[in-house]
């Protein structure tokens, strides 16, 4: 069965093609695609695509681009993952570009790296940052709240929200009193992650003195606008409106008393994350990536905002790190070839910019089946291989708040 659709897939990906070189190109966005053949070959022929793994529906593969036309590249990988998509049979795609690294990308310019020496630095012991050119932000405190941490990615769709709901249950886990709020205005995942779904004209959060009580669900304390209004409402909403929402969710809700706060941050570097980050007062953050170098400069991004406003990196976390496969267990890593020393994009990273390596997570169905349920994995498979990284993150992270660790086999 599996050798068969693997066969429809590779079909499928035969009918797209590389982008016309960019000078005849009109715009970005019109470059490829099923059934316009504009390159000499198609993606398949022309050896860009990677292994094909599938399970349960999903189908994961890669596509090999120069580094320097990944933009040109990204309305192919786009049709491409639609493509497949259409196959019966197969309910996800993870399709991603790929690029072989260059050295120039890996290196770093030199104020940049100078400023990730913050990591080795307690956050509590740091003046409170001025970005230049712009006002010092004022951080208020959340009264109660122990510490604040962000999860951030460079971009989107590499696994942040997932790791930040399995994250905020892995500290938890560890005796943590712990908060999630879900600071992604515009496409919330805490209710689709956690099951909790605001039906249509109903209110599934109430307030006390005015305050937000936030929504209490597998020990956790959550809020996201999800919970607060419609699904398609935020959507309209401008900048600041926008900032306003954030500071609510942290400020009007009732989240004392916490140990640890951990706030899903939408995904990118621009404007608003910078102005998000700024205002919490962050006790660090946690950088989410996917082994590839293009993953992985996004994720760069990420390490340079927080540098700029003094917010300790707390570690990097490497997802879909690589496919184990379920029936003989080898793993193959899809998404980039480790180094000599069996070290993943990610994690070569971290070591350039003497940042943690938090940990690895494989490409696992499992998560993605959980997540459907809402229920997160570390909830609901108490012993599961992932569950086990996740708590080490978890006690990882405690340490370096210098928070108390639960004793061992807890
Ligand atoms: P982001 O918040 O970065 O946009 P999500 O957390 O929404 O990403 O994850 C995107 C998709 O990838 C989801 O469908 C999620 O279930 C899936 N996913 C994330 N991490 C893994 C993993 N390690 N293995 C398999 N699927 C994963």
């Amino acid at each position: 069965m599996a050798a068969d659709l693997r066969g429809a897939v590779l079909d499928r990906l035969k009918t797209i093609y590389p982008p016309a070189p960019a000078k005849t190109v009109p715009a970005p966005g019109r470059t490829s695609g099923s059934g316009e053949k504009q390159g000499k070959g198609d993606i398949v022929s022309g050896g860009l695509v990677s292994d094909i793994f599938i399970a349960d529906g999903q189908v994961f593969f890669a596509i090999t681009v120069p580094a320097d036309k990944a933009a040109l590249w990204e309305n192919t990988r786009r049709q491409a993952a639609a493509e497949v998509e259409k196959l019966a049979g197969v309910n996800r795609v993870f399709a991603s570009l790929t690029a072989e690294k260059k050295p120039a990308a890996a290196g770093t310019r030199p104020h940049e790296e100078s400023r990730s020496g913050f990591a080795a630095r307690p956050a509590h012991k740091r003046p409170a940052p001025k970005v230049p050119g712009q006002p010092a932000a004022v951080k208020q405190p959340l009264p109660g709240v122990r510490h604040i941490i962000a999860v951030a990615s460079g971009k989107g769709g590499v696994g942040k929200s997932t790791i930040a709901v399995n994250l905020a249950a892995a500290l938890q886990a560890n005796g943590l009193k712990t908060g999630l709020l879900d600071a992604d205005i515009y496409g919330p995942s805490l209710p689709r992650l956690t099951g909790l779904l605001k039906p249509q004209g109903e209110d599934i959060v109430h307030f006390h003195d005015k305050k937000l009580i936030p929504l209490q669900h597998y020990g956790l304390k959550l809020m996201s606008m999800g919970f607060l209004v419609e699904a398609e409402a935020p959507l309209v909403w401008r900048g600041p409106m926008v900032m306003a929402a954030v500071n609510q969710l942290l400020h009007d809700v009732l989240w004392a008393p916490l140990d640890i706060l951990v706030v899903d941050m939408p995904p990118g570097t621009g404007d608003a994350q910078l102005t998000l980050a700024q205002k919490v007062p962050l006790a660090g953050a946690v950088i989410v990536s996917t082994p590839q170098e293009l993953a992985l400069s996004d994720a760069r991004k990420g390490l340079a905002m927080f540098a700029k406003i003094h917010v300790p990196i707390l570690g990097i976390i490497e997802n879909m790190s690589c496919f184990i496969a379920p029936d003989t267990g080898q793993s193959y890593h899809i998404f980039g070839t480790p180094d000599a020393l069996g070290r993943g994009g990610a994690e070569q990273e971290a070591a350039r910019r003497n940042v943690p390596f938090l940990g690895a997570l494989p490409l696992d169905p499992e998560l993605g089946r959980t997540a459907e349920r809402g229920v997160p994995l570390v909830i609901s498979h108490k012993t599961h291989k992932l569950t086990q990284i996740y708590r080490r993150i978890a006690a990882n992270i405690m340490r370096q708040l210098h928070l108390p660790l639960p004793a061992e086999g807890a």
